[in-house]
């Protein structure tokens, strides 16, 4: 059997402003679904170069253990880029984590950038 994909996607607690990475993995074609997420520190994300790859939008799993920081369990994107940010599934309006930028929720995510687990 061949071994599931598996990518990191880069976040910020909305809270904090502190990094984390999502652990997401491809569980069946085109179905993606997020069970772990761990605190990374700025410098290593930078040093570990992460290869980009662009993934739809995924599940959320029950043993997902939520953001390392503050525990929310969803996120939002912002305008400023394919980065996530944490949400804690109830705010309308919300704090980037990454660029400070205060928005309004609306739309859904569409894709993300993703970093392939080496
Ligand atoms: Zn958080
Ligand atoms: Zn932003």
């Amino acid at each position: 059997m061949e071994k599931n994909k598996v990518v990191i996607v880069l976040s910020k607690c909305s809270n904090k402003k502190e990094l984390f990475g999502i652990r997401v993995e491809e569980k069946s074609p085109g179905k993606w679904s997020a069970d772990w997420a761990f605190k990374i520190q700025d410098a290593m994300a930078k040093k570990e170069g992460y290869a980009e790859i662009k993934i739809p939008v995924f599940e959320i799993e029950s043993a997902y253990p939520g953001c390392p920081y503050c525990k929310n369990r969803s996120f939002f994107q912002c305008t400023c880029g394919f980065k996530l940010s944490c949400w804690n599934e109830r705010d309308k309006t919300v704090t980037c984590g990454w660029c400070g930028h205060q928005s309004e929720l609306n739309g859904n995510i569409e894709n993300i950038t993703a970093g392939e687990d080496r």
